[in-house]
């Protein structure tokens, strides 16, 4: 977000702190639960089969990339911890490591330093808030025709989604394949980000556009719509 300060992300990261949430259509201030307490829980409650968030918003199963990503943060947290304070005996969890890092890193620090572990503590506050809340995924489709429209680079309306495949026994393969519509639009339901974390891909050739691009897209999507 604009105008933050790295102790402003290190906050949402490690403790409780306000979050504009979007209930009901309406946007409202909230507390919100330490993030990387979340992606903890998260983990943890998919691991056990647990209603976890991220299941019971999107039927997503947490990926095996959430813990690698967890564990990576989790480490560094701790190298950066031992790098102020290397006789420092390390807590229990990467919240509390974090914020004893940041008091001592900010005593010592100047501003360049403060810009840099902003930038890279925020990139992965985007990283836990992606695996938080998966975007919603729209398939396009032209309304009036029914037909899914088709992708500006590859021209494909469907593709076809190979889920799995293994040996038939007969020397081949078989396949389990899914018709997919080409052209999908992301979007993240809290209404944070907006288009910048918006995108439209093609399933089939890998086409996509992402921020203020789709504006256009959406226009030319229009003119399909009106002409068809
Ligand atoms: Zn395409």
């Amino acid at each position: 977000m604009h105008g933050d300060t790295l102790l402003d992300v290190v906050d949402r990261l490690t403790i409780e702190h306000p979050y504009r949430a979007v209930i009901d259509g309406r946007t409202r201030w909230v507390r919100r639960d330490p993030l990387i307490r979340q992606l903890r829980e998260a983990i943890a409650s998919s691991l056990t089969g647990g209603n976890g968030l991220a299941s019971s918003q999107s039927g997503v199963p947490f990926d095996t990339d959430a813990m690698e990503q967890y564990d990576i943060l989790e480490r560094i947290i701790l190298d950066n911890l031992l790098a102020v304070a290397p006789d420092r005996v390390p807590a229990l969890t990467p919240e509390e490591n974090l914020r004893t890092w940041y008091t001592l890193f900010h005593a010592a620090s100047d501003d360049e330093g403060e810009k840099i572990y902003r930038l890279a503590f925020a990139a992965w506050e985007a990283k836990i808030e992606a695996k938080l809340t998966p975007p919603v995924v729209l398939e396009l489709i032209d309304m009036k025709t029914r037909r899914p429209f088709e992708c500006p680079e590859c021209g494909m309306g469907w593709f076809e989604k190979i889920l799995n495949s293994g040996p038939n026994g007969r020397g081949g393969r078989w396949y389990d394949r899914e018709k997919r519509v080409a052209l999908t639009a992301m979007y993240r339901p809290d209404g944070n980000g907006g288009l910048e974390r918006s995108a439209v891909e093609c399933g089939c050739c890998g086409w996509h556009v992402t921020g203020t691009d789709i504006r256009g897209f959406a226009w030319d999507l229009e003119e399909a719509a009106v002409a068809s």
